[in-house]
């Protein structure tokens, strides 16, 4: 008895520990060469990552599915749009302005700025992460400083679309990256333009006294209806899918592909989000570069807890309205301490559950949902989980061993590696499988099925994913092939 309880402690125990799913054996004498070589790189105590660097930044990596296009840009690449504007930066806000003032908060030009190194490199330190945890300095709670970069460069971060685009498309070819699904901007339609304010307080009242999905479902018909019956909301949608379609000309190569996301923000009243929503619906079946709606901003935001299940709700009636649009939903990015223990219970169960959620980005907190074991089969059959190991060690404190990447990986979910917000954390795409490798050592196998699914569990259609898939075949043969070469070079 004593016997077998040990057993199934150690069953138990090789379940943590040995939590990399069954690799598929090699097929071919590179492929098994380029594994070996990938091995090589732990025979040492510690991994070398030098190698490892070179290792996946050489190697294609098929999607990138959870990337937000205005965190993705470098601050270089905003103070050059700032002085291409003329606008100026005032040096105790460290914000945008468009005037130049003496008064007691200077403003520079950008020339002026970078000119002056320690203004430059505070700068830095706010529109980015850049130098957090490397010195001592004044400075806010990370989360706090993650999100609040966005507020920087949000004045300039839609003047140039275009050649954003252009650079993370460029940025995506160097490190052999085929496709980027970026999270690009709300629709841009104000329920305000709609709604008086006093109807847009009863409705958010309403929405919020809800208690049932068949109340909400009613309330959401009458805001559709109001939509449905005023055409500057289609116009709004139209507007918004012209721009798009203007600024990706020219995006799309025969090795490149870019579709958008667009989204509704969590923290702000529950008429706007639902009205986000709705035209992020509107606009994905308006056009095929708009592929999926999401949601977005920190979920710990006191709006975003009291609102949650309500979102999840307006997921659940566009859902039965227009099946056919994808959702990708950020959910369960939170850990213990950062917000009361019963909402930890529950975000990834809901935006599964409820929202039915094709993907869940982050999804940190498994752990600490009360149908964890539930949610983990429900995720394995039906869902695929974003991991953003850099954004959740930055934000949440979460890295290593109490990261969920074991769990997730030992119970066979459905897994893609992403780069939530590369300009911000100023990293990229190659250094989050860095990591990966480097902190849990899965087999090159199966780090070769997590490049496969950022295409199947991509919101590109059939045909497209086929084509990716068997360009990305191809990237793998020459790719083993030079590493295979590599491998016999090394000493
Ligand atoms: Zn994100």
């Amino acid at each position: 008895m004593r016997y077998l309880k040990h057993l199934s402690l150690l069953l138990l125990l090789s379940f943590f520990v040995g939590c990399t799913p069954t690799p598929n054996l090699p097929r071919n004498n590179d492929e098994s060469t380029t594994s070996a070589l990938y091995e090589r790189s732990f025979e040492a105590h510690f991994p070398n990552v030098a190698l490892l660097n070179l290792f996946f930044t050489q190697m294609p990596k098929g999607g990138d599915l959870h990337h937000h296009y205005s965190g993705s840009l470098y601050v270089e690449t905003y103070l050059e749009w700032v002085k291409n504007k003329g606008w100026f930066i005032d040096t105790c806000s460290f914000k945008i302005v468009k005037t130049k003032s003496n008064e007691a908060c200077k403003t520079l030009s950008v020339d002026e700025l970078i000119a002056n190194n320690t203004l430059y490199r505070k700068l830095l330190t706010l529109w980015s992460d850049k130098d957090f945890d490397n010195h001592s300095h004044e400075q806010l709670p990370p989360d706090s400083n993650f999100f609040n970069t966005f507020g920087y460069f949000s004045p300039i971060s839609d003047q140039y679309m275009d050649v954003g685009l252009n650079i993370i498309k460029e940025r995506a070819l160097n490190e052999n990256v085929s496709y980027i699904e970026t999270m690009l901007s709300r629709v841009g339609v104000n329920s305000a333009d709609f709604f008086s304010a006093e109807e847009a307080k009863n409705i958010n009242n309403a929405l919020r006294h809800a208690t049932t999905q068949e109340e909400v479902n009613v309330l959401l018909d009458r805001i559709s209806t109001v939509y449905a019956q005023n055409s500057a909301f289609e116009t709004k949608v139209a507007s918004f899918i012209k721009e798009l379609e203007k600024r990706h000309e020219g995006i799309d190569t025969a090795s490149f592909t870019m579709r958008y996301q667009t989204y509704a923000t969590r923290v702000v009243e529950p008429l706007q989000v639902y009205t986000d929503l709705l035209s992020g619906y509107k606009a994905v079946l308006s056009s095929p570069l708009v592929v999926g709606v999401n949601i977005v901003a920190p979920e710990n935001n006191t709006v975003a807890i009291n609102d949650y299940t309500l979102h999840m709700r307006m997921f659940n009636y566009l859902a039965s309205h227009y099946p056919q649009v994808p959702r990708s939903l950020h959910a369960g990015e939170l850990t213990i301490g950062m917000v009361e223990p019963k909402e930890l219970l529950f975000h990834i169960t809901q935006a599964r559950k409820i929202a039915g959620a094709q993907r869940i980005g982050h999804g940190v907190d498994i752990a600490y949902e009360k149908e964890s074991l539930a949610l983990l089969k429900e995720l394995k059959e039906h869902a695929a989980i974003e991991i953003n190991l850099t954004s959740n060690e930055f934000i949440l404190g979460v890295s290593g061993k109490e990261h969920p990447y074991s769990i997730y990986a030992a119970y066979g979910v459905p897994i893609v590696i992403s780069t939530d917000d590369s300009g911000v954390s100023r990293d990229n795409l190659t250094h989050e499988y860095v990591l990966l490798a480097s902190r849990y050592h899965p087999s090159y196998a199966t780090i070769k099925t997590y490049v496969y699914n950022s295409i199947d569990y991509s919101f590109l259609t059939p045909a497209e994913k086929a084509k990716v898939k068997m360009q990305l075949d191809k990237k793998f043969e020459v790719f083993e092939k030079e590493m295979s070469a590599l491998a016999k070079s090394l000493k």
